[in-house]
């Protein structure tokens, strides 16, 4: 392959053309997370890969797009007999748009048919659509958890089930998983981060000629993506055929016992969890072997996987961006490691395109990790007139609510309709029905079953009759902190008690199973110092080390913790929010803060009233009143426990 690729210009763009190109010739490598920030140009590259991938053979109109050679024996369109007439045709590109629902997403079955007349009718989703093409998932960083949960099982097992009630459908689904995400609007939990083989970083080149190309040549593909494509397929047309070949000779490569010690000692070198790193990097490094045409793996193969199966998967802080020391790579690779060997213009082994272990889009480390150990309580000062509070022993927190009953996951904090609670009812479903109540829906059925002509024992059942269960216990919900540190806070010697009591906040909020977020403000800005996460690990760390000082920018901070709860709501829109707002109301910069509060109106908020000393101003008690919300003071925190609602 020649290195005169289109997205050139921008950074890491080799990287991902091999990362797909890996996972084309062995679907065992388990997919591609692109991260980067916008305009690089990451579909456009998606696209024109698949455009290249070999075509496929199918049993003619099989909507699961069966190999003739090979069909699948579950497959709802099935079974097919070896004679039956096939096609062939393009592998598929399929896109699941983040508001996707799940019947989309798995496809549907019609629970009427099934339990009427005993027939599995199903409309295929979106992961059968993808069976033997490419699944893009833009921004998956946004999908709701539910459906990344069901697409990294499918993408996992290569198969997809639908159950619903009393039937079930499972067809194959095997695609190359390709998912993009901007870090700046959130990460993914570390565990879904994980599931992904491969992750490759982009972005945007900074030197203005080569950013002038990569506009001009997105201009080119909006006016003709067909044509656009079209040169690319020119200009490379071997492509296709050298996938197909690739594949043909992944089963026949060999890993020699070197090799996979040599695995062994980077995976371990780069303190990753699990064995999952080392498995995908072999199978990477089988597949980059194959690509290259070699009937054994080499140092170079496990070199060129290991860059791109690890950076996501080592061990640190879940919420600093992945990154790789490549100089460490090549220690661990050991001195036979020869990067320089393979006379082929492998894009993999080129020089490393402005990666280090520097982190770049990942939050500052501001505090000095020193501050922890030394003696005494008392706030410790940096040069730069900030400081580090330390943070006491957490103490238990009287319980806050969100007002009314949602319908979240499971958890432990407000009223919500879960399935895991009480059956409390039964009701008409109002999109899918998951939990089938039976007497209910006899009950509704009954009256008409004269009218339905039913003659044998058999209940004449329609859709309309089909009742399911109201379940009612308690969710979890995404509690957002938004933590004035400003130098106000500092002076008073208030940040201690404040750590503490965001800290023991914290660890109540891991024990009710919710979701945590941390805002701070301070200085000239707001920043989201924990995106949304489940890790109270992250957020305590976070919170030790946040340092004080500046002026107080309190309408900053309302608004970033606004645009951080619209997000959540397209993430996960179940998922109820409870802002916690830890503030003594003061603000120094940063904007009308009446008008900031407006952002937040119809939030479930909880104000924490840090104000103290002998002259009390109240203002974070007229906030509070803004916000529609109950003030706690502080000192109340731990010793109070009762449930704060909103007024009506
Ligand atoms: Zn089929």
């Amino acid at each position: 392959m020649t290195a005169t690729y289109p997205f050139s210009a921008v950074v890491g763009m080799e990287d991902l053309k091999l990362a797909l190109l890996l996972n084309a010739v062995s679907p065992r490598v388990g997919g591609v997370l692109v991260r980067g920030e916008k305009g690089t140009a990451k579909s456009t590259v998606v696209r024109a890969l698949a455009a290249q991938l070999p075509q496929v053979a199918v049993v003619a109109g099989c909507r699961f797009a069966c190999d003739p050679a090979e069909p699948d024996p579950d497959c709802p369109d099935g079974p097919h007999e070896p004679g039956e007439p096939r096609a062939s045709r393009p592998a598929a590109l399929v896109e699941l748009p983040v508001g996707a629902s799940e019947d989309r997403l798995v496809g549907s079955l019609d629970v009427e048919r099934a339990l009427t007349e005993g027939v599995k009718a199903f409309e295929p989703g979106l992961l059968a659509s993808a069976h033997r093409g490419v699944l893009y998932v833009d921004e998956v960083n946004l999908l709701h958890d539910h459906l990344v949960d069901l697409l990294l099982d499918a993408a996992a097992l290569g198969r997809c089930y639908v159950e619903r009630e009393t039937v079930s459908v499972r067809h194959a689904a095997r695609f190359l998983l390709v998912g993009t995400m901007n870090p700046e609007e959130g990460e993914l939990r570390p565990q879904l981060l994980d599931r992904f083989g491969l992750t490759v970083e982009v972005k945007a080149s900074r030197e203005p000629s080569e950013r002038a190309e990569v506009v001009r040549r997105r201009l080119a593909f909006d006016a003709d993506p067909a044509g656009f494509v079209a040169r690319w397929v020119s200009a490379e047309s071997e492509l296709a055929a050298r996938i197909a070949a690739a594949r043909a000779r992944v089963p026949s490569v060999e890993l020699p016992d070197e090799r996979l010690e040599q695995i062994a000692t980077v995976c371990a070198g780069f303190e990753v969890d699990g064995l999952r790193a080392d498995i995908v990097t072999a199978n990477a490094a089988i597949a980059h072997a194959a690509w290259h045409g070699r009937e054994v793996v080499t140092t170079e193969d496990v070199r060129a996987a290991a860059r791109l199966a690890l950076p996501h998967r080592r061990r640190r802080d879940p919420f600093d961006a992945p990154g790789m020391d490549e100089s460490r790579l090549d220690d661990l690779l050991g001195p036979d490691n020869n990067p320089d060997d393979d006379p082929d213009d492998d894009p993999g082994a080129g020089p490393p395109q402005g990666k280090g272990p520097q982190d770049p889009g990942g939050p500052q480390e501001q505090a000095t990790p020193q501050a922890e150990d030394r003696p005494g309580d008392a706030d410790v000062d940096k040069p730069s007139g900030e400081s580090v509070a330390k943070a006491a022993e957490p103490y238990k927190v009287g319980l806050l609510k969100v007002p009314g009953v949602g319908e979240g996951v499971a958890g432990r904090r407000s009223r919500g309709r879960t399935a895991q609670g009480k059956a409390i009812g039964a009701r008409k479903p109002r999109d899918r029905m998951r939990d089938l109540h039976l007497s209910a829906t006899i009950l509704a059925a009954a009256p008409y079953q004269k009218e339905r002509g039913r003659q044998g024992p058999g209940l004449l059942l329609k859709q309309d009759d089909l009742r399911e269960t109201i379940r009612e216990g308690r969710e979890g919900n995404l509690v957002l902190f938004v933590v004035d540190a400003s130098g106000s806070m500092a002076a008073r010697k208030r940040m201690t008690a404040v750590k503490t009591a965001v800290l023991s906040l914290l660890l109540d909020a891991y024990q009710r199973r919710d979701k945590i977020g941390l805002v701070t403000f301070r200085g000239a800005t707001a920043e989201v110092t924990l995106p949304p996460t489940s890790s109270v690990e992250a957020g305590a760390a976070r919170l030790r080390q946040l340092p004080t000082g500046g002026r107080t920018p309190l309408a900053a901070g309302l608004v970033r913790a606004a645009e951080v709860l619209r997000v959540e709501r397209l993430r996960d829109p179940s998922r109820r929010p409870l802002l916690v707002l830890v503030t003594d109301g003061r603000a120094t910069s940063g904007g009308d803060v009446a008008r900031a509060a407006t952002l937040l109106r119809g939030t479930a908020s909880v104000v924490v009233d840090c104000e103290s000393g002998p002259v009390r101003l109240g203002l974070a008690v007229q906030l509070a009143a803004r916000l529609d919300a109950p003030a706690v003071r502080l000192e109340e925190l731990g010793t109070v426990v009762r449930d704060y609602r909103k007024a009506g």
